[in-house]
């Protein structure tokens, strides 16, 4: 039984393993003649749900009973739900079908799967972290992992290129969202003393809401105007039916200006054939402040680490296919762009990732076989050698998708503040641990409320952002503060505010083990805070933690 590698995209689905040789390969989508499956599901009728381009077809005249983009609704408070035929669907359950529809690929073309690892935005918190696994699991899966797909698709280059100490800039424009990510390669050695390559993710950035869709549209209303100009109707003249119709061939139209220089869509205008011609140079005027918009984000990203030297750049996502992409990004990186697969580098590196789990692992996968085996089901000597030279070659680090820490007071301020103090930071290797001593705010206290904040503030040690009653605070909405959930430290009778209470927070990829012992009797409080953060969270300024004994 082969491991596999999955990207859940939000628009476009990619499954991948290593072959025979032990390269990555993309299981073909023969339905679609394609590489990847559109992540859009149709509900037909209560006993048809399609998955994939006969679903995306749909869009235009049936959009009411089509789900498109379900990525961003994943581990999002409160849970959406859809409603088809007096069924609720969550994003997890959604998401669900579009990975068995990935299943049903491998199995259709006579291939068993059950091992996998799926592929997350750097950028996801515990939250959809723990919802995209929830939806492998409920496609009936077993997720060896999530790995991010920047990293992934990192990974995928440095297989087929290996190169020591790099600092990659990996620029992501799928469908409805552009990522952009640093990730650094480093030699260091692993825990049996080998030397392994490191990849650490330095800083994210970008926009989920900027992508090919964003080309889509602009392409869509030049020709619906290109319509107006040939016919002399107005805008508003132009039937429903010629609007589906141009709707239905801007992507294709799209997809054909990559390659050459001018595409013809031919339309029914209000029942009349009209040909309607684009020229790339065209098409590349009227989207040029998207171009410009993905650079400032580059640009935004790369301040994040003033000291970072980028020595290459990836172009991944579908939408890099675009020239105008490409040579934006070259123009800004000179001599240092790299593109491979787009649409298929963060599946084929997550395959990588799967089969190095395996052998890592042994024999200790779920289905108690090695990773890679030959059609007949015999092992391939040249998949596990592969493996087994990747494994030796990489280690990619788990580490910490947000920064984590408690809010306490802080006495030492001309007034006192409720803070946030940041004990584990963004990237840090997990599970991280870290632990402080607070003290109670005065004698005989009762007890302590400890809200444990999740923040995407990679350096500050104390944010002020959470107000007197441990809400995150509106007025800092770029450290990204959310309120995981609390702990409650009883406290003996006459406990003094000098005893010591010692707070631990443990990060690991399930979620955030917080843990407060008072020193003085030994007694220990703990909780686990998961993703389903529905912890009903008083709101109490008064029993608090403070910094420092003084
Ligand atoms: P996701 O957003 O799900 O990560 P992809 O990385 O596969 O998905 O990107 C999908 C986007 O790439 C779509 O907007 C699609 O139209 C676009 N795309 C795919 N191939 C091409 C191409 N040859 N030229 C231009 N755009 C393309
Ligand atoms: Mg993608």
């Amino acid at each position: 039984m082969s491991t596999y590698g999955i990207d859940l995209g939000t628009t476009y689905s990619c499954i991948a393993r290593l072959d025979s040789n032990g390269n990555p390969e993309v299981i073909r989508n023969n339905e679609d003649d394609s590489n990847t499956v559109a992540s859009v599901v149709f509900f037909e009728n209560e006993n048809n749900v399609v998955v994939g381009q006969a679903a995306k077809e749909n869009i235009e005249t049936d959009g009411d009973r089509v789900v498109q983009f379900v990525k961003r609704e994943i581990g999002k408070l409160p849970p959406r739900t859809y409603e088809f035929d007096g069924k609720t669907y969550t994003p997890v359950e959604i998401s669900a079908l579009i990975l068995t529809r990935l299943k049903n690929l491998v199995e259709s073309q006579g291939g068993t799967i059950t091992d996998v690892v799926i592929t997350v935005p750097a950028y996801f918190g515990l939250e959809e972290r723990s919802a995209t696994k929830q939806a492998g699991e409920l496609a009936g899966f077993n997720v060896l992992s999530l790995i991010n797909e920047p990293t992934a698709a990192a990974l995928s280059y440095c297989a087929r290129q290996f190169q020591e100490d790099r600092t990659i800039l990996v620029y992501d424009l799928g469908g409805g969202t552009f990522d952009v990510t640093v990730v650094k390669m480093s030699m260091t050695q692993n825990d049996s003393g080998k030397d392994v390559q490191k990849i650490n993710v330095l800083a994210t950035g970008g926009d989920d809401r900027l992508g090919g869709k964003d080309w889509d549209d602009k392409l869509f209303e030049h020709i619906l105007h290109a319509c107006c100009d040939e016919s002399g109707l107005t805008p508003e003249e132009i039937e429903a039916e010629t609007r589906q119709d141009i709707r239905g061939k801007v992507e294709e139209a799209k997809r054909k200006l990559s390659k050459k220089q001018s595409a013809k869509v031919r339309i029914d205008v209000n029942g009349s054939r009209t040909e309607i011609v684009i020229t790339r140079a065209d098409f590349e005027r009227m989207t040029s402040d998207k171009v410009a918009q993905t650079m400032n984000f580059v640009e935004s990203t790369l301040q994040k680490v003033p000291d970072a030297v980028i020595d290459t750049v990836l172009l991944v996502g579908g939408s890099t296919y675009m020239p105008m992409i490409k040579n934006a990004v070259e123009e800004k990186f000179p001599g240092k762009v790299q593109q491979h697969d787009p649409d298929q580098a963060v599946a084929k590196g997550a395959a990588i990732y799967a089969s190095m789990l395996v052998v890592e692992e042994g024999s200790s996968t779920s289905s108690g076989e090695t990773s890679a085996e030959t059609s007949n089901g015999e092992l391939s000597p040249a998949q596990s050698d592969h493996a087994e030279q990747l494994t030796a070659k990489f280690a990619v680090e788990d580490q910490t998708p947000r920064s984590f820490g408690p809010g306490v007071m802080d006495m030492k301020a001309s007034k006192p503040k409720y803070v946030l103090e940041n004990f584990i930071k963004i990237g840090e290797k997990m599970p991280a641990v870290f632990s402080k001593t607070y003290y109670p705010m005065e004698n005989n206290q009762e007890r302590v409320r400890l809200r444990a904040f999740e923040n995407m503030s990679t350096d500050d040690v104390v944010i002020p952002c959470v107000d007197e009653d441990g809400n995150p605070q509106a007025t800092d909405p770029a450290h990204n503060v959310k309120l995981l959930g609390e702990l409650i430290v009883n406290l003996p009778e006459n406990t003094s505010r000098d005893t010591p209470i010692n707070v631990t927070f443990k990060v690991d990829a399930s979620g955030v083990h917080v843990e407060a012992v008072n020193t003085i009797t030994g007694e220990v409080f703990e909780t686990f805070l998961r993703t389903e953060s529905d912890i009903d969270v008083e709101k109490s300024a008064v029993h608090q933690l403070r910094i420092s004994s003084d």
